[in-house]
C-alpha cells in the first residue's frame, strides 16, 4: 500500500447532493487532509440510465463551495485518470475476462425473460431471489459459441459457496458473513459498462485508495468486494463506513419523501459552513465539549477513532442552533450582504437594509424566515387594542394613549432621526412622566407595528420606518386608542 493516504468522492450524478452523501465527501476529505493525504473525485456515472444533464456541474459546484478542495479529479486530471468512470468504461472488461480466467468469474446469457420468471418463483415461494448460477454449467465450448454468435451476455462474479468472508472495518469492527449468502452478483452488465460493485473495486486499487470511506448501507456488499481484492491478490484497502444518518424518528432520510438535500438546505437560507459543521458532528464527536468547528480546524483535529456506528440523528432543530450561531458571529457588512436578497424579498418600499440587518441578525437563524418578519414595515395591519395591555410592561390602554400622546410631538419636533436621538429623546420623557421604561417603549413598539413580536425594538423599528412614517402610525395609535378608552 502506498504509504500517502488516499481517499476518494466517488458520488453517482443525481443531480443534487443527498445529505450522507455529503457528509461521506467530508469525512474523506478530513481523512485526507488530516493525515496529509490526497483527496481524489471520481465521478461515478455506469448507470447510463439514469444520465442527468448538469448532474456533474452540481458536484463540482458543491466541493468548491463547501471548500473542500480535491486534489485529483476530471477537472484537474491526476496521475490515475480519467475519474470519470464512463470514460474508463473499455478497462473494466479485461479485469472481468481475468477472473474468468481464474475461476472466479463467469458469463452468464440468461434472458431477461427467465431471470424474471425465476424471479417470479422466487416471490411465490416466498423466498428472496438469488440467481440460480444456469450459466455456471456451461461447458466452454458452448461459451465461446454463443460469444461468437454474439448473444448478449454479463459476467458474474463466482461466490464460494462454503465457508465464510471476514473482513475488517475501522468503525465496525470484524464483520464475517457465509459465503453461501453471497449472491452470483453482475460485474459486466450487458451494455458492456461495469456494475458499481465491480468498478468500485477496479477504480479504488487503480487510484490507490488506501482508506474507502462511505455510507453503512454498503457494508452488506463488502464482502463480495473482498472476495474480488483477493480474486485479483490485490491489497485490501482499510475500510470506514459511516453510521446510518436518521430523522429524530428513526427514520431514513430521502429526497424522495421530501428531505431536504444539500441544495435545498442552501435554498432555504442555511449557511455553507454551518451545515458543514453540523455534518462534521454528524457521527463524529470530538474529544472535548466544543461544538463550533470550522472546515480549517476539523482538518487539524478529525480522527477516524472518534466516528461512531450508531445511527446519527439529523435534526433541523439543531442544524437551525447552529446557523443562527454562525450568523451572530458574521460582521455586520457580511451578514447585510447574505440577507440583502431575502430582505429585499420581504420589502416593499425602499427601506434602509443595513439598519434592518443590523435589527434582525441576532434574532435570525435561517435566512428564509426574514422576509415573513418584514410585512410590518410595508403595512400596518388591523391589530387587537389589547395589544397594548401588557403585564410586565405594567401598561395598560390609558397609558398607552397617554405615552403615545406624550411622545408625539416629542418625535415630531426630533431634528434628527436615527436610533440614538430618538431613543435619548424617549428616555428623557420617560423621566420626565416619571413612567416605567415599558410603559412609554411598549405601546411605542405596538403602535409602529401593530404586532406582539417584531425584529426588533420600538426605537430600530422607528429608526427603519422614518419619522414620517412612524409619526402616522404614533397617529393610528392614538385614534384607535382614544375611541376605545
Ligand atoms: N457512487 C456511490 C454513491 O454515490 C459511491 C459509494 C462509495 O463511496 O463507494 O453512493
Amino acid at each position: 500500500m502506498s504509504s500517502v493516504v488516499r481517499t476518494r468522492y466517488a458520488p453517482s450524478p443525481t443531480g443534487y447532493i443527498h445529505i450522507g452523501n455529503l457528509r461521506s465527501a467530508l469525512y474523506e476529505y478530513l481523512i485526507a487532509r488530516v493525515n496529509g493525504g490526497k483527496f481524489i473525485l471520481r465521478i461515478e456515472d455506469t448507470d447510463q440510465e439514469r444520465y442527468i444533464e448538469g448532474a456533474v456541474d452540481v458536484i463540482y459546484r458543491t466541493l468548491k463551495i463547501c471548500g473542500m478542495k480535491h486534489d485529483e479529479g476530471p477537472d484537474i486530471g491526476g496521475p490515475y485518470g480519467p475519474y470519470v468512470q464512463s470514460e474508463r468504461k473499455n478497462l473494466y472488461l479485461p479485469y472481468a475476462e481475468e477472473l474468468v480466467r481464474n475461476g472466479h468469474a463467469y458469463y452468464c446469457f440468461c434472458s431477461k425473460e427467465r431471470l424474471e420468471s425465476l424471479q417470479n418463483e422466487y416471490k411465490e415461494r416466498g423466498e428472496v431471489f438469488r440467481y440460480d448460477r444456469h450459466c455456471l454449467g456451461l461447458s466452454e465450448e458452448e461459451v465461446k459459441r454463443k460469444l461468437e454468435a454474439g448473444e448478449p451476455y454479463v459476467i458474474r462474479q463466482k461466490m464460494p459457496t462454503e465457508g465464510t468472508t471476514t473482513f475488517h472495518d475501522v468503525v465496525y469492527g470484524e464483520i464475517t458473513v457465509d459465503n453461501s449468502e453471497l449472491e452470483d452478483q453482475i460485474l459486466i452488465k450487458s451494455d458492456g459498462y461495469p456494475t458499481y460493485n465491480f468498478a468500485n473495486v477496479i477504480d479504488d486499487h487503480l487510484m490507490h485508495i488506501t482508506h474507502v470511506v462511505r455510507g453503512c448501507e454498503y457494508l452488506s456488499s463488502t464482502p463480495k468486494y473482498n472476495l474480488l481484492y483477493q480474486a485479483f491478490g490485490w491489497e485490501i484497502p482499510t475500510y470506514v463506513h459511516l453510521p446510518l444518518i436518521v430523522k429524530p424518528d428513526g427514520s431514513k432520510i430521502s429526497k424522495r419523501k421530501g428531505d431536504a438535500t444539500f441544495e435545498d438546505l442552501l435554498a432555504e437560507g442555511y449557511l455553507v459552513e454551518a451545515i458543514i459543521n453540523y455534518l462534521a458532528l454528524l457521527g463524529w464527536s470530538p474529544d472535548s465539549n466544543q461544538e463550533i468547528f470550522s472546515l480549517a480546524e476539523l482538518e487539524k483535529i478529525f480522527s477516524i477513532e472518534r466516528i461512531s456506528k450508531s445511527p446519527s440523528v439529523f435534526d433541523m432543530a439543531k442544524l437551525r442552533w447552529f446557523n443562527g450561531e454562525y450568523i451572530r458571529a458574521m460582521s455586520l457588512e457580511d451578514f447585510h450582504k447574505i440577507a440583502l436578497p431575502w430582505i429585499k424579498k420581504g420589502l416593499e418600499k425602499d427601506l434602509p437594509t443595513l439598519q434592518i440587518a443590523k435589527m434582525i441578525q441576532p434574532r435570525t437563524e435561517v435566512l428564509s424566515e426574514i422576509p415573513e418578519k418584514l410585512g410590518f414595515f410595508n403595512h400596518l395591519c388591523e391589530y387587537d387594542l389589547e395589544l397594548y395591555t401588557h403585564k410586565k410592561m405594567k401598561t395598560n390602554l390609558e397609558i398607552s394613549l397617554n405615552s403615545l400622546k406624550a411622545a408625539l410631538p416629542v418625535l415630531e419636533n426630533l431634528p434628527d432621526w436615527n436610533e440614538k436621538s430618538i431613543y435619548d429623546a424617549l428616555t428623557a420623557l420617560t423621566e420626565q412622566l416619571q413612567l416605567k421604561s415599558g410603559q412609554m417603549f411598549w405601546p411605542i413598539r405596538i403602535a409602529v407595528s401593530g404586532q406582539l413580536v417584531t425584529p426588533g425594538g420600538a426605537v430600530e423599528i422607528a429608526e427603519v420606518l422614518g419619522k414620517e412614517e412612524t409619526i402616522r402610525r404614533i397617529n393610528i395609535g392614538i385614534e384607535r386608542l382614544s375611541a376605545a378608552v
